[in-house]
């Protein structure tokens, strides 16, 4: 890499190109690229159709392993002097008692914890940063088509001539639609569980500790989970006064999804069924948009064709019943980072991206698996299986893949897997 005169690192540019980089999407995948790019002397370029971000039900608490991606890509600090807030610890709860409190900092690799933030702040708060770095932003403008080649293009609108690229970054999210035109192949895994996810304003706090020996003035993320009902639900504040709740719960245990205001008292008596406290219900009331999703896996092998690469959710998106979809999206785009920073040629840059992507995300993919089986599935021999295990765990807590702590490098093979069950 070439130095400037004044002193930033020069990336090679692509002869004759518009931009080195043009990134599609600037939610959390496209502006912490942009970031953690910005001041190595490329010329980056946002495409983002959304003139003003808005609540879509998205993901609020990033895992502590994500955490520590934030850090790598120099975007944590920046969230936690804007709108974001630390949660140190983690409570589970089953059959409504209290399991475990775990202290994240205490007990994480990466001595790190949770954070959450509303969604649309945090992308807002990325986008104008990545703009004061240097990044080009165009708002409110929708990339209608992409084309591959030796200088992609990406073109706005009805514009036909289009905008030229060293690389295309595709990180317009799990429904994007360019993915689907340039014919990338979506896998995806049958349907299992179901996501609703809420908030709640008012005068409740949902990272409260409910334990008696709570820690002065920590916040928690609260789980708590009903196996027989086959259900789960995740609290957390993501703002003074405003708290997400998500409940999670098998595709066959609820007659139909839940969604809109007149599921919302269907909602909470799902929820108070997983053993969340009434008195979050009685002073908070539903706000904004309330609906369910389908969770299932959905990616692409090889995220990365002829001049054009596929971050976050596009490339892959996992189940937001287990809250990682966000730190995977910094793992890939800190991924990407590397690769485009230590090979000039950015074509090599992002196949070699492509391969590290495909080794974490088949990791991610295989202990969301293992989890959902375990502790989600139906029936009689499955309530047995998870007894057993449950009994292990009680004496042996290693059996459990340490995933908040450790997200895809938590053990994932065989042995991992026979030890989870209980079958060793
Ligand atoms: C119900 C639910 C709950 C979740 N909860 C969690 C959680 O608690 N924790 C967690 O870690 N993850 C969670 N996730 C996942 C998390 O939200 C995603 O993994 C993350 O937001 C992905 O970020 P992204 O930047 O890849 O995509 P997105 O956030 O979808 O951003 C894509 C951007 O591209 C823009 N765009 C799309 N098409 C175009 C176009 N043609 N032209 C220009 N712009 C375009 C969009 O406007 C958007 O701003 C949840 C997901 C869901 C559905």
């Amino acid at each position: 890499m070439a130095e400037r005169k004044d002193g930033r690192t020069l990336l090679p540019n692509g002869a004759g190109a518009d931009y080195d980089l043009i990134i599609v999407g600037g939610g959390l995948a496209g502006s912490s690229l942009a970031i953690a790019l910005a001041g190595r002397g490329a010329r980056v370029l946002i495409v983002e159709q959304q003139d003003e971000f808005r609540d879509r039900i998205r993901g609020e608490v990033l895992m502590p392993w994500g955490s520590l991606e934030a850090q790598r890509l120099g975007i944590y600090a920046l969230l936690l002097g804007s709108c974001a807030t630390e949660a140190a610890y983690y409570s589970r709860f089953r059959d409504g008692s209290l399991q475990a409190v775990r202290d994240l900092i205490a007990t994480t690799p990466s001595r790190t914890c949770c954070m959450t933030f509303p969604h649309p702040q945090m992308q807002t708060v990325l986008l104008k940063h990545a703009e004061n770095l240097g990044t080009e932003v165009k708002r409110g403008s929708v990339a209608s088509a992409v084309t591959f080649g030796d200088v992609p293009r990406v073109h706005i609108g009805s514009d036909a001539k289009g905008l030229s690229a060293r690389l295309v970054v595709l990180a317009d999210g799990k429904d994007s639609r360019l993915r689907s035109l340039l014919g990338f192949e979506v896998r995806h895994d049958p349907e299992q569980l179901i996501t609703a996810g809420m908030i709640l304003e008012g005068d409740v706090d949902c990272s409260e500790f409910l334990a008696s020996n709570a820690p002065p003035r920590a916040n928690t993320i609260n789980l708590f989970y009903d196996p027989r009902g086959g259900r789960m639900a995740i609290a957390m504040k993501i703002a003074p006064g405003r708290n997400r709740i998500y409940l999670i719960h098998h595709k066959d245990v609820l007659p139909k999804r839940l969604s809109g205001r007149h599921s919302v008292e269907e909602m909470i008596r799902q929820l108070h069924a997983t053993g969340a406290p009434g008195h979050w219900f009685d002073r908070a009331r539903q706000a904004g948009p309330f609906a369910s999703f389908d969770g299932s896996h959905r990616w692409v092998d090889r995220p990365c064709r002829d001049g054009v690469v596929l971050v976050g959710d596009t490339a892959a998106a996992t189940d937001p019943a287990w809250g990682r979809g966000l730190s995977r999206t910094l793992r890939d785009v800190r991924l990407l980072r590397d690769r485009l920073l230590e090979n000039p040629d950015w074509r090599s840059a992002a196949e070699a991206y492509a391969g590290d992507h495909d080794d974490f995300y088949g990791c991610m993919r295989r202990l969301e698996a293992m989890e959902t089986a375990l502790l989600f599935e139906r029936g009689e021999a499955a309530d047995r299986r998870r007894q057993h295990a449950f009994a292990l765990f009680a004496r042996d807590p290693t059996r459990v893949p340490d995933v908040v702590g450790l997200g895809p490098e938590a053990p994932s093979d065989d042995l991992a897997r026979a030890r989870y069950f209980g079958e060793i």
